[in-house]
């Protein structure tokens, strides 16, 4: 039987509660397989082991990583940490040490959610946004320079490559062309920004020579939110840079409902290395240790890491119970308006896939 080597870092704040939440989850959908099972390797990195080693991972941590087949994250932010040092310290370092270049964000309104927009029909909305992940606005490259005196001054360098743009491009049109309405729009500032932009747009141009079945569109990323208001059915897959997808995966996430819900996958689509699925909520120390975490968010992370497995049956099944759980009012949690607990949604999720057993005499 096909065993496959996940690590889990739940990093911190409510990542602690819905990591273990999700590793469960995945257990319940081993157990309920004949084909495959889980060897889970926890690893305990964050705002914790910060304090105690002044890192947020060790200096060969990515070592550690390299040979597992995925990677389910929590979230990385404490209120004692600057969020930089959090940031850059653990889960960029992952991404950009495992060249994950993209980084993909399904957004659905799941059945039973009441999602804010009233005018849009559930069916409107399911969109999927694929977000550059490896350099552009988030490149780090820049510096400050007389830190403190009044000449003080800072940058921030968009760095945006041939190679970077070409590869991200190709991956959303397949993407795009993978789904039933072979729709992609291209998310752009050109008319603002004249250099990189520009050429962002130029390879668009280019590499959608090689998907003539597709079609596009490019769209200016202040038109795009208004669009994603208004017309959400106009929109399919989505392609943008790091910063541009980063604001508009957050309203694509509010506008399903809740940022408890929203997953997203950090995928090297060359499979060199591992790639590494999240829900896309932070640390959210309001509730954490509470309980009262959305556990939605990671299970559907789940769905993605078992696709990206090539675990398509598990997947589907643990999306239907997912779903099955969204559609009951009594197992919302608080973000949703409901009641319901970080555990009481996981048992669910978890007695809703059964065991192999129960699955066959079904
Ligand atoms: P960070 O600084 O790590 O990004 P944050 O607390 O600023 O974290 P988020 O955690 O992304 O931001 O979310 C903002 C708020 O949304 C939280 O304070 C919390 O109230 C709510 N929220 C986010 N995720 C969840 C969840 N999974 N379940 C319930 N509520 C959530």
């Amino acid at each position: 039987m096909k065993t496959y080597a996940i690590a889990t870092i739940p990093g911190d704040g409510i990542g602690k509660e819905v990591v273990p939440a999700g590793r469960q989850v995945l257990e319940a959908i081993a157990d309920s397989s004949s084909g495959f099972r889980f060897a889970f390797e926890n690893f305990d990195w964050g705002g914790d082991y910060y304090r105690q080693h002044g890192v947020m991972m060790p200096a060969d941590g990515l070592d550690s990583l390299r040979h597992k087949d995925a990677i389910l994250f929590g979230s990385a932010g404490d209120p004692d940490i600057p969020d930089h040092i959090t940031l850059w310290g653990l889960r960029l370092k992952i991404c950009q040490g495992f060249d994950q270049y993209a980084n993909v964000r399904p957004t659905r309104i799941l059945p039973g959610i009441d999602a804010p927009l009233k005018r849009c029909k559930p069916e409107d909305l399911n969109w999927v946004i694929v977000r550059e992940n490896s350099e552009g606005e988030y490149s780090g490259v820049g510096g400050r320079v007389h830190q403190g005196h009044p000449i003080e001054a800072a940058t921030d360098v968009t760095m945006m490559t041939r190679a970077g743009v070409e590869r991200v491009m190709r991956f959303a049109f397949k993407l795009a062309q993978s789904r039933p309405r072979k729709l992609l729009t291209v998310i752009t500032k050109s008319n603002a920004q004249r250099h990189a932009m520009v050429m962002w747009d130029e390879i668009a141009l280019q590499i959608s020579k090689e998907f003539p079945d597709v079609t596009w569109d490019k769209e200016i990323v202040d038109a795009a939110t208004a669009r994603m208001v208004n017309r959400p059915a106009t929109l399919d897959t989505l392609v943008a840079t790091n910063l541009h997808a980063d604001i508009l995966s957050d309203l694509a996430a509010a506008l399903a409902g809740s940022l408890g819900i929203a997953p997203t996958g950090n995928i090297d689509p060359e499979r060199r290395y591992p790639s590494m699925f999240e829900p896309i909520h932070g640390s959210a120390f309001d509730i954490m240790g509470k309980g009262l975490a959305n556990p939605v968010g990671t299970f559907w992370s789940c769905v993605m890491l078992l696709e990206h497995l090539g675990e398509f049956d598990a997947a589907q099944r643990l999306m239907g119970a997912i779903e099955q759980v969204t559609a009951n009012p009594t197992l919302h949690t608080g973000d949703l308006g409901g009641k319901a607990t970080t555990a009481q949604v996981t048992q669910a999720v978890c007695n809703l896939l059964g065991t192999a057993e129960q699955r066959l005499a079904a």
